[in-house]
């Protein structure tokens, strides 16, 4: 991150890319910048769901410098800017006004405190697991010779920076002491001993673990804090998965609650008017699925994973009727009220990170399609 007083679009896109890198995205899930440059100098920051006409020119009209929307502007493959349609008009807006558009969309619904695990918060759901496990981390071992007098300065900077985490623990590195030999060249400037002599010294053979999206934050760090001119390190791929990253979440809730009641509950914490349940009114819910989007495919992992009910939305007779046969309720509420809940977290990550040097404003647009009578 930039420790200048300007931040860059760069800079704010790493704020989001910190808990959501975009390696989480589905594949073929164009995240990522879509318009605009990433060292564009960014003060007003924009947050929406939809980057919709209606939007981009709302973000336009407040001098808006970067757009960071859930759904991606460019989604379907675009084959031409046609600037007499709508959409057309809308990257046309957003390229004339100089307007940073960015999408953080399926690698926002996997992140840890991403989409899902707002709507898991919101619902008050504890003991909250993956519902469909997407993919595991890749681990790399990071192994590098360091000097004695260097040696916490370094296994310091590389665990700050994200290296040595197992589970619950941090700082995970194993030391081995050792002699390292070196002959400086000629034209080297070395930090111990003289060009032309073979030198031995007292070195630390320092190993950890480092989750591929840290990889380069960690060698930066250990780069930084090493004293050599030239570090001897490696780099080696490891078989064992690390953290496992998955759509949806399932959790309890602190008392069972009538499936009627459970679904008032999911009225008023979304703010909706109306609601939809399929499922008897009376029946006992305690473990609650969700997935926010249109979640009508993870009905059968939601009974795998013993669901009494299923949030989410989108979905249609043949799938609620089928579901409640087999047992699971659900409760379809509207597909915006479901993602809107994330761009909080978004604005207080944004404002926690780069303080006062952003504005950050979640657009006050319904984004919801469909009129309710
Ligand atoms: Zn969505």
């Amino acid at each position: 991150m930039a420790k200048t007083d300007t931040v860059l679009a760069q800079d704010a896109i790493a704020v989001i890319e910190s808990f959501a890198p975009r390696s989480l995205a589905f594949s073929g899930d164009p995240v990522g910048l879509q318009v605009g440059r990433l060292n564009k100098p960014v003060h007003n920051i924009w947050l929406a769901l939809d980057a919709s006409p209606d939007v981009i020119e709302q973000a336009v009209g407040s001098q808006a410098d970067l757009l960071i929307t859930h759904h991606a502007l460019l989604f379907r493959p675009l084959s031409r800017v046609d600037t007499s349609t709508v959409r057309g008009q809308a990257v046309a807006k957003a390229l004339a006004h100089d307007l940073c558009v960015y999408s953080a969309h399926t690698n926002l619904d996997v992140a840890d405190g991403g989409v899902n695990d707002v709507l898991a918060q919101l619902l008050g759901l504890r003991d909250v697991e993956i519902l469909d496990r997407v993919q595991n981390e890749r681990l790399r071992k990071l192994v590098v010779f360091v000097p004695e007098s260097h040696h916490q300065e370094v296994m310091d900077a590389v665990c700050a920076a994200g290296a040595g985490h197992i589970g619950n623990y941090s700082s995970c590195t194993f030391n081995t002491p050792g002699q390292g030999t070196f002959l400086p060249l000629q034209g080297t400037n070395p930090f111990i001993g003289e060009a032309g002599k073979l030198e031995r010294v007292q070195e630390v053979r320092l190993e950890t673990v480092v989750p591929e999206s840290k990889i380069e934050d960690v060698v930066r760090a250990m780069l930084s804090a090493h004293p050599y001119e030239e570090v001897a390190y490696d780099l080696y791929p490891l078989e064992i998965m690390g953290k496992a990253y998955g759509i949806g979440r399932v959790g309890q809730l602190p008392e069972p609650m009538r499936l009627l009641d459970f679904a008032k509950m999911c009225r008023a914490q979304l703010q909706l008017q109306h609601i939809r349940f399929g499922g008897a009114p009376d029946m006992n819910v305690r473990r609650v699925a969700v997935l926010g989007g249109s979640g009508g495919k993870w009905v059968h992992q939601a009974i795998a994973m013993g669901a009494d009910v299923l949030v989410t939305s989108d979905t249609d007779h043949h799938l609620v009727a089928e579901a409640w046969q087999d047992g699971l309720a659900i409760v379809d509420a509207t597909h915006s009220s479901l993602e809107r809940p994330v761009l909080t977290r978004l604005k207080t990550e944004l404002e926690q990170h780069l303080g006062e040097r952003v504005s950050v404003t979640i657009a006050n647009v319904n984004e919801d399609p469909y009129h309710w009578v």
